[in-house]
């Protein structure tokens, strides 16, 4: 700590950051103060702005700083098929394969008994609603090849079997415990192309 208050509770909040130890916290804190003043003020108003203006989109939870994002008001998108994944990150990956034209649905998470977190934490109930408003056809069940991931695929495969939507899984090529995330753009428009039933 350099026991100058402002500076060491700035390098807390760099140090707060995921990934971020105690040495790079000290040397952002630093750079920040050599910043010219725009680009403070730059900076910080981007994580106010950010902040305040980015929520979940209404239909797909996905993130977006509009009424209802990008994905879901683009008329062009095949309204018959929705891939579940489990973060928005997961949304970016699948965007840059360039394979599916569907719509999305982002559960911000996966049922996990161990950590607590059960099917109402996160967004089943509003998957389930929108599909019964009828028109979807498919259900792409796109969350990471895990424990988790598969736990929740089959939970929601059972789900909505009774609404008569056919439910698929992606055909992973990606390895067991893999993360959709960082898999490349190549095995991911693969494992979209020649999903199963599930
Ligand atoms: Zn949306």
């Amino acid at each position: 700590m350099s026991r100058i208050v402002s500076l060491d509770i700035l390098t807390d909040c760099f140090r707060s950051l995921p990934g971020v130890g105690s040495k790079m916290a000290a040397r952002l804190a630093m750079h920040v103060l050599k910043m010219p003043q725009e680009k403070v003020d730059a900076f910080a108003q981007a994580m106010l702005n950010a902040k305040s203006k980015v929520h979940h989109c209404p239909v797909c939870k996905n993130l977006t700083d509009e009424e209802v994002c990008t994905v879901c008001s683009d008329e062009k998108r095949d309204r018959s098929v929705i891939c579940v994944v489990e973060n928005p990150t997961d949304v970016i990956a699948i965007e840059k394969s360039k394979e599916y034209h569907g719509l999305y649905h982002v559960l911000h998470g996966t049922i996990s008994p161990m950590e607590g977190i059960g099917p109402d934490d996160i967004y089943i109930k509003e998957l389930v609603s929108r599909l019964e408003d009828g028109g979807v056809k498919e259900v792409i069940l796109a969350t990471n090849p895990d424990v988790e991931g598969d736990t929740t695929a089959i939970y929601i495969s059972r789900l909505i079997k009774p609404l008569g939507v056919k439910t698929s899984r992606l055909a992973f090529g990606i390895p067991v415990g893999g993360d959709l995330e960082y898999t490349d753009e190549l095995t991911l428009s693969m494992a979209i192309e020649n999903r199963r039933d599930l």
